[in-house]
């Protein structure tokens, strides 16, 4: 999963103003967003247009939501609302579609951001492994918390399901892996052009899978880097663009 930098509240960052225009205005990043949905349009300036779990890719990004981390729905026996106070926090949100966030995977699970790794607070592209056939396990050198958080966040976010009817996430990554190995191979033959090459991938799900197959290429692996939101500091551009621990010296490294 592409670790993603957010920024924080009181940056600025550069906001189209509607689809496809090239003007730019300064935006200072809010403490609250009211009603939420306002956030989004600096989420998707902030961190591109990817679901920030499944890095599925969206056109102008349609159909990318203001993703609740600690969802807002979540209810304690009572009926009161556990996380209302977050609704509208910048803390609280990243980018997710709606699988991602329906029902059965993310959708209303409470979140202890303690035990589970997310992409904007933890090396998440340590955290899991990304193979072919679209399939994502845990990263098999990972141990203890690490291990766990990394488990943790594989299940909230059901990216171990195969696909069905209504998730096709799994079939996204088998495809999308099939066509990397078939441009890897286009791109060793000199028949693809490293730009052509990036921006290609700049309008493909599933950024991880394009950086592990690129392995080796840190031409490739450098312009990836630059997409939009990527959190660069992740990785040794001393040692070919591999992952390295976010959280150094703490409990859980990753
Ligand atoms: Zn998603």
């Amino acid at each position: 999963m592409r670790p993603v930098k957010k920024e924080c509240v009181g940056e600025t960052i550069k906001l189209f103003e509607s689809v496809g225009d090239m003007e730019t205005t300064d935006h200072i990043i809010q403490v609250e967003y009211k009603p939420y949905q306002n956030a989004r349009k600096v989420l998707l300036a902030n961190l591109g247009n990817y679901c920030s779990y499944c890095e599925g890719y969206y056109a102008n990004g349609s159909d990318l939501q203001t993703e609740h981390i600690q969802p807002k729905g979540l209810k304690d026996d009572s009926g009161r609302l556990l996380y209302d106070h977050l609704q509208y926090k910048w803390s609280n949100f990243l980018l997710g579609c709606a699988t991602c966030n329906g029902k059965g995977n993310k959708g209303t699970k409470d979140v202890r951001f303690e035990d589970v790794h997310l992409p904007h607070l933890n090396n998440t592209f340590l955290s899991l492994e990304y193979r072919e056939a679209g399939v994502v396990v845990v990263n098999p050198n990972l141990v203890g918390l690490s291990k766990q958080n990394a488990t943790n966040l594989i299940q909230l976010v059901g990216l171990d399901k195969p696909s069905s009817e209504t998730d096709y996430r799994c079939d996204v990554r088998r495809q999308t892996w099939d066509k990397a190995q078939k441009l890897l191979k286009q791109y060793q033959g000199g028949e693809v052009l490293l730009d052509k090459l990036v921006a290609y991938i700049k309008e493909q799900p599933c950024w991880s899978i394009w950086y592990t197959v690129f392995s080796g290429y840190d031409e490739v692996r450098q312009k990836l880097l630059e997409f939009p939101g990527t959190c660069k500091e992740c990785f040794d551009e001393n040692n070919h663009y591999n992952p390295i621990n976010r959280n150094p010296g703490k409990k859980d490294p990753i």
